[in-house]
């Protein structure tokens, strides 16, 4: 493994912000064994003999945590994290939007992984296949209600038995056990979607008492965005009374407008005792599967591309309802295809159905119904978000920097990312920075992440804590990828260090070292 450098250095000279947004200042430090050993104001510590890098001109901060991650699997996949090392993420926290794949195997793991021996039944042995794995960065894990779901119940779309509830509720109590950092809904995906407020809040006791929070997906971002979150403080209250809202936003142009009683709603909440804080990428794109675009009842069609695969009736009823008014549910000029399994459709990605119908000589709608009848998961990114809205977002100080997005090769081997896997956090930090000042927005990437999710001495700088960092060029820290070019580094990362090694080079982007580890909390 890459490791040049001795297990005592010093980074001297930066512009040391400690994460917790006080103004930075010019120190050094020191690190021992994996930790922070001093942390003094430039030139008090007396340096002779020791391992110097200089960091004047530069910026030190605790490494960055990436409070909504996919990287469950895909880190086992691809555990060298190009996509989230070099804009200088050390920790991501996974098991987001009711998937975690961690606390259950997983049949086809086996395969995925190219005939390596990786398997797990729990949380635990999932911490002990990711070490095995030597991941570049950390990872923590929630347990998620649609994996639970799943294993109890399959997809069904009914309540729970009292039995079934149980078992959900004891695999959910040992995972917490295990180290999970909460539990996790995504209420608008299957099977999720098929549970009411009583059998959330029901699996939501289990965090009396933890002090771990309750991180949802809401039921709606569109239209009902406001009951969805009514939805979400009353499970929250009925659990450790801490909710996380994932990725928040007005995600439809109806929605637009609620933002203002959105915020009252959390402010409520946050009278009537649940501490309230959210993540967010700093995108108008969200990226999801494309048949979102459909709304009910296509959207619980478990088996859709078969069903259109096989009948060419059901194709032509679908493109007349996409080109009937009032449909699609995201217009076809701002529904962009990211990624898809196909060879043939290569030259398509990064392009709006708009733009593949023309080139295909054929209407957005059939582009749109070729696309679902091919594959049953399209990737796809669909821009019905608010770019005021998104600024009044960021500009909140309860609301962290989560990517959305798993751990991606700079390689496209794990298919297409959206830009926001190598881009959130310089994109976070110039945004955040204009509106709050560099410590606020450091902050926001860094201790309040590591507050939210409980992670033990992450996320400051401060002596004894976890020696994960990042060295950096405040003004050149700038995110270069885009739909066309999803993995275009980010320009400004100088290192990064993970338990007190070096992880990254801005010199060397593809030198690499591993350290990461599982975080139990
Ligand atoms: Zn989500």
């Amino acid at each position: 493994m890459w490791n040049p450098l001795p297990d005592t250095f010093a980074i001297s000279g930066a512009l040391v912000y400690d994460g917790l947004g006080n103004p930075p200042a010019p120190m050094d430090l020191v690190v021992t064994d994996g930790r922070i050993a001093s942390l003094r104001p430039d030139g008090e510590l007396n340096l002779t003999g020791v391992y110097r890098i200089s960091g004047t001109g530069l910026s030190l901060a605790p490494g960055f945590i990436d409070a909504h991650s996919h990287s469950d699997t895909e880190i086992l996949r691809a555990p060298q994290a190009d996509s989230k090392i070099s804009q200088g993420v050390t920790t991501e926290v996974t098991g987001q939007c009711g998937f975690s794949p961690g606390i259950a195997m997983r049949k086809n793991e086996r395969e995925n992984l190219k005939g390596e021996e990786v398997g797990w039944d729990d949380l635990a042995s999932y911490a002990v296949a990711l070490k095995r794995r030597e991941p570049a960065v950390n990872i923590a894990s929630l347990c998620g209600h649609n994996t639970l779901r799943q294993m109890v119940m399959k997809s069904e779309d009914r309540p729970p038995t009292p039995a079934e509830l149980r078992r959900m509720q004891e695999i959910l109590q040992l995972s917490l056990r295990q180290g999970a950092a909460g539990l996790s809904s995504g209420l608008w995906y299957i099977p999720g979607k098929y549970a009411d407020t009583s059998e959330m809040a029901e699996l939501a006791k289990m965090l009396q008492g933890t002090g771990k929070p309750y991180v949802t997906h809401m039921r709606t971002e569109g239209d009902n965005l406001l009951e969805s979150t009514r939805e979400a403080i009353r499970i929250a209250a009925s659990g450790a009374g801490r909710l996380q809202i994932s990725h928040i936003k007005t995600g439809s142009p109806k929605a637009w407008g609620l933002i203002d009683a959105l915020l009252d709603l959390i402010g409520e909440g946050a009278r009537n005792g649940v501490q309230i804080t959210a993540d967010r990428y700093p995108y108008l794109y969200s990226g999801t599967g494309l048949r979102m675009i459909l709304g009910p009842p296509y959207d619980r069609v478990a088996n859709l591309h078969q069903v259109l695969r096989e009948s060419a009736e059901e194709r032509e009823k679908l493109v007349a309802l996409l080109e009937t008014p009032g449909w699609p549910l995201v217009p076809f000029d701002r529904t962009i295809i990211s990624n898809s399994g196909l060879p043939e459709n290569a030259g398509f990605l990064g392009l709006t159905l708009v733009e593949i119908g023309k080139r295909l000589g054929i209407s957005p709608a059939r582009a749109c119904v070729k696309f679902l009848t091919e594959e049953a998961y399209v990737y796809t990114a669909f821009g019905r978000m608010n770019a005021a809205n998104l600024e009044r977002f960021l500009a909140l100080d309860w609301v962290a920097c989560g990517s959305d997005a798993a751990a991606y090769p700079f390689d496209f081997s794990q298919g297409r990312a959206h830009p926001r896997a190598f881009g959130s956090f310089p994109r976070f930090f110039q945004a955040v920075k204009k509106s709050c000042g560099p410590a606020a927005a450091i902050r926001r990437m860094t201790s309040l992440a590591a507050a939210i999710y409980n992670l033990p001495k992450r996320g400051v700088l401060r002596e004894g804590y976890h020696a994960d960092l990042v060295l950096f060029n405040e003004d050149t820290f700038v995110d270069r990828a885009d739909f066309v070019n999803p993995h275009t580094i980010c320009e400004g990362v100088h290192s990064v260090f993970v338990n007190g090694k070096l992880a990254f080079t801005g010199d060397d982007p593809e030198k690499r070292g591993r350290h990461g580890d599982f975080l139990r909390v």
